[in-house]
C-alpha cells in the first residue's frame, strides 16, 4: 500500500509480520444488532469425526472440521484471498509504472532541482527530495491504495473504520514513513557519495543496521501511534498463557493487549521486537471471539516463535537478502545510468534523483522475490505451529483458529497455490497438523475411567 519502500517495507514487515496468526473475523459482534454478515460460526464445536475413539482418523477429523465452514462462508474467503494474487501484481505494476513515469518525464530530475534551490546543505536536499518523493507517489498511488486498504477491506467486512478516521491514519503513515524514509537515504546517500565503487558494501551494512533499529523501536514507538497497546490484566487469560510461558523457559511477566478492533476484525496475536522489546501482544477481536482452549493455541504458537528466535533469524536471513540486492542494484543502476542517466537527467548513483529507478529495480526484485519470502515465512509459521501444538496441548482450539483465520485466507490451495501465496500454512495443513498431533496423543483427551 504506502509506497516506502526497500528496507522499510522489510523492516516494517517484520516488525508486524513476526508472525502473526491472524483469524479475523466475525460480524456476529456480541453487541444487540448486529447481523451476521459472515457466516463463519463463532464457536465451532469439536466435530463428532474429532471426538477422541479407538477408530480416531486424521484425515476424517481434518474433513469434519473443514465441514464445519458453510459454503457461503468458504467462497467468500476464497475469493477474498484469491484476489489478493491479483493485487500482487497489480501492485507491482502500479508502483513501476510510477516509478518509470517519475524518471521518463524527468520529474525526479525536477523535484531533486527544486531541492537543490532550497538549501546547498547535501543532506537536507535529500530530506526535501524524500518528502517531494513520498507525498508525489502516495497521492498518484492512492486509488489502488485506497481500493485494496479502504473498499476492498469494507467490501469484506474486514475494516471497521470509516473513510475519515482510515484517511487519517493513512496521512500518520505518510509522516512517519517521511520522517524513516528521509533519515534512511541521508545516511544512504552519504555513504554512496563518499563511496563511489564500494557504496553496495556501506549501504548493505548500514540497512542491516537500520532493519535491526526498527524491528527493535517497533512495537514501542511506531505501533503506539496507531493503537493503545495496555498490560492485560485478566488472570482467567493471563494465568494460563503465563503459566505456559514459565514451562517454556519464556521470562514474560506480561502479555500486551492491542485495540486491534479500531481498524479490523480479523483475529490476531504477535510476536515482535527485539531483545529487550521482545513481547507477545494478543489483539481484542482474539480476546473476545476466541474460546479459551483457542487463544492458548495461539498463544503456544507465538511462544514458539519466541523459543525458536525467529524475529533474530529473520533478520539474520533479510541481511543476506539486503547484500544480495545491493549487490544487484549497483550492478543494474550503473548500467541503467550509462544507457539512460542522461535522458533521465541522473548524474550518477549518488543523485538523489535515482530515488525512482532503485525503487523501480527493488519493485522486481520484491515481485520475483514473493514466493521465496511467503515459503521463508511459512516454514516459520508451521515450526511455531509444531512448537505451538506441543507446548498448548489444545489441536482443537489450534483447529478453531485455523477456520476463523479462514474467514480471509484460502483454506484448502493446491500445493503450488500454497507455495507462491501463502505465508502462512493453508488451513487445511494447519488443520491436519493438528489432528495428526491429537492422534498421537488421545490419551490426553480421553477421560480417564477406574481412578
Ligand atoms: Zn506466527
Amino acid at each position: 500500500m504506502n509506497r516506502c519502500k526497500f528496507l522499510i517495507v522489510a523492516a516494517f514487515s517484520l516488525v508486524l509480520l513476526t508472525c502473526t496468526i491472524c483469524s479475523q473475523a466475525q460480524q456476529e459482534q456480541p453487541g444487540p444488532g448486529a447481523k451476521p454478515a459472515t457466516v463463519m460460526p463463532d464457536v465451532i464445536a469439536v466435530p463428532p469425526a474429532a471426538q477422541p475413539s479407538s477408530h480416531f482418523d486424521v484425515e476424517a477429523a481434518t474433513n469434519a472440521y473443514l465441514d464445519a465452514i458453510p459454503p457461503t462462508a468458504r467462497s467468500k474467503s476464497d475469493a477474498y484471498f484469491e484476489g489478493g494474487y491479483w493485487l500482487i501484481l497489480w501492485d507491482f505494476l502500479y508502483a513501476a509504472i510510477m516509478y518509470f513515469l517519475l524518471l521518463h518525464f524527468r520529474w525526479s530530475a525536477m523535484m531533486r532541482n527544486l531541492a537543490e534551490r532550497i538549501t546547498r546543505f547535501k543532506p537536507l536536499q535529500t530530506a526535501i527530495y524524500i518528502v517531494e518523493f513520498l507525498v508525489i507517489t502516495t497521492v498518484l498511488g492512492a486509488p489502488l491504495a485506497i481500493y485494496e486498504g479502504y473498499i476492498r477491506e469494507r467490501q469484506y467486512g474486514l475494516a471497521t473504520q470509516t473513510f475519515g478516521p482510515w484517511m487519517r491514519e493513512q496521512f500518520q503513515m505518510l509522516v512517519v514513513n517521511i520522517v524513516i524514509s528521509a533519515i534512511v537515504a541521508m545516511v544512504l546517500f552519504a555513504i554512496v557519495r563518499r563511496l563511489p565503487r564500494t557504496w553496495w558494501i556501506g549501504g548493505a551494512a548500514v540497512s542491516m543496521c537500520f532493519l535491526v533499529i526498527l524491528v527493535m523501536i517497533g512495537p514501542v514507538f511506531l505501533v503506539p501511534i496507531f493503537n493503545k497497546v495496555t498490560v492485560l490484566n485478566d488472570p482467567r487469560i493471563t494465568q494460563p498463557i503465563l503459566s505456559m510461558a514459565r514451562a517454556n523457559g519464556i521470562p514474560a511477566e506480561k502479555v500486551y493487549q492491542i485495540d486491534a478492533s479500531r481498524q479490523t476484525t480479523r483475529m490476531s496475536a504477535n510476536v515482535s521486537g527485539f531483545g529487550s522489546t521482545m513481547r507477545i501482544t494478543l489483539n481484542d477481536n482474539l480476546l473476545r471471539r476466541g474460546s479459551p482452549e483457542e487463544i492458548q493455541s495461539v498463544m503456544g504458537h507465538e511462544m514458539g516463535h519466541y523459543v525458536l528466535h525467529h524475529i533474530p533469524k529473520d533478520v539474520l536471513y533479510f541481511s543476506v537478502v539486503i547484500v544480495i540486492f545491493f549487490a544487484c542494484l549497483r550492478w543494474l543502476l550503473e548500467r541503467a545510468l550509462a544507457r539512460w542517466g542522461e535522458r533521465w537527467q541522473i548524474r550518477d548513483v549518488g543523485d538523489t534523483a535515482v530515488l525512482p529507478l532503485v525503487l523501480l529495480l527493488g519493485s522486481v526484485f520484491g515481485f520475483v522475490y514473493t514466493p521465496f519470502f511467503n515459503t521463508h515465512v511459512r516454514t516459520s509459521e508451521y515450526e511455531a505451529d509444531l512448537y505451538g501444538l506441543n507446548a498448548s496441548r489444545q489441536p482443537d482450539g489450534f483447529a478453531q483458529a485455523a477456520i476463523h483465520l479462514g474467514e480471509y485466507r484460502k483454506m484448502n490451495p493446491g500445493p503450488i497455490e500454497e507455495w507462491i501465496f501463502f505465508d502462512h500454512p493453508s488451513g487445511r495443513n494447519r488443520i491436519n497438523a493438528a489432528m495428526r498431533w491429537k492422534a498421537e496423543n488421545l490419551q490426553l483427551f480421553t477421560p480417564k475411567t477406574g481412578q
